[in-house]
């Protein structure tokens, strides 16, 4: 049966285990699934910038043996004649067999998904969530501490406009034992109804600080993010706040030994280039884990869709 993943939520627990259970495999075995999406298409429909989340899609579907077809420019498309994405989708439908798709507009992804007849991937849709990113963390995570429980993890940056910040929390807030602490400056808080749906109703402890230096030494995992320049109403804002918060070797001596630093990237001032050769620095890992695991979440979308 079709079905589309918009939202992490759309996953439940046991099945991100098992994506990431496919995903190991497909790292130690690579042989065995080379062949296994032959004569598919995925077609990605991306209406706003992007170039790890489009290519680790693309790269995924090649490496399981499919094609790719791909749109790269909305201003190249029909939508810049003024298409609906639901038509859009509809039309994409005769071409693909899955369908990854960036958008600007929250809620964007979930109208596709409802006019297509092929599962659809929600690759960003505005503000709101970044599944498969998610799916890159989650398995980051387990590879580099283990597992997930018993772990403190800090999300520093923009956590207001953060999507990759917002689908992590939602994914983490349902394995035992996690904690969390926030660090942002006021106006780029984590919004009330991110802790009021993800954090608050299962009693996860967390705080909030401006402070990174105060929560290092508190961290197992630091999640560092950009600030999304692209979701500000005036560049003053932008401009005041974008440098809030520069990760660099003076800070990471504040942080454990076995601290992890992760960054969903693309990476603006928030990290030093120095910090790059320190062992702790996880992000170029999560690049390739999130290849990794969008050809584990084809594969099964494609499987379900055919049975
Ligand atoms: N690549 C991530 C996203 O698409 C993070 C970012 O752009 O800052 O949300």
């Amino acid at each position: 049966m079709k079905r589309s993943v918009i939202d992490i939520l759309d996953l439940s627990v046991e099945e991100l285990n098992g994506l990431m259970d496919t995903a190991e495999d497909i790292i130690a075995h690579p042989d065995d699934y080379a062949d296994r999406c032959r004569r598919k298409k995925l077609v990605t429909l991306f209406f706003e910038p992007s170039t790890r989340t489009r290519m680790s899609f693309e790269a995924a579907m090649y490496e399981l043996g499919g094609n790719v077809l791909s749109m790269t420019d909305a201003a190249s498309s029909s939508a810049s004649k003024g298409e609906s994405v639901a038509d859009t989708a509809r039309v994409i439908s005769c071409y693909a067999d899955i369908i990854a798709m960036r958008h600007p507009k929250e809620g964007a992804a979930l109208v596709a998904a409802n006019n297509a007849t092929v599962p659809v991937i929600n690759a960003g849709d505005g503000g709101h969530c970044h599944p498969t990113q998610t799916l890159a963390d989650l398995l980051t995570i387990r590879r580099e501490k283990g597992g997930f429980s018993g772990l403190t993890v800090g999300l520093c940056g923009d956590l207001k406009f953060g999507r990759t910040v917002h689908s992590l929390i939602n994914a983490l807030s349902r394995y035992d034992g996690v904690r969390y602490v926030l660090i942002s400056p006021e106006e780029l808080k984590l919004p009330s109804y991110v802790k009021e749906e993800a954090i608050k109703p299962r009693g996860i402890p967390y705080e909030q600080t401006e402070s990174l230096e105060e929560a290092m030494p508190k961290l197992d995992v630091l999640y560092m993010t950009r600030v999304q320049k692209e979701r500000f109403f005036n560049e003053e804002d932008y401009l005041r706040l974008k440098d809030s918060y520069i990760l660099d070797p003076a800070k990471m001596t504040l942080g454990r030994r076995d601290l992890i630093v992760m960054h969903p990237l693309p990476r603006v001032n928030e990290i030093s280039v120095a910090v790059d050769r320190d062992p702790r620095a996880c992000y170029f890992k999560q690049v390739l884990n999130g290849k990794y695991m969008r050809m584990s979440l084809i594969l099964k979308l494609l499987e379900e869709a055919a049975s």
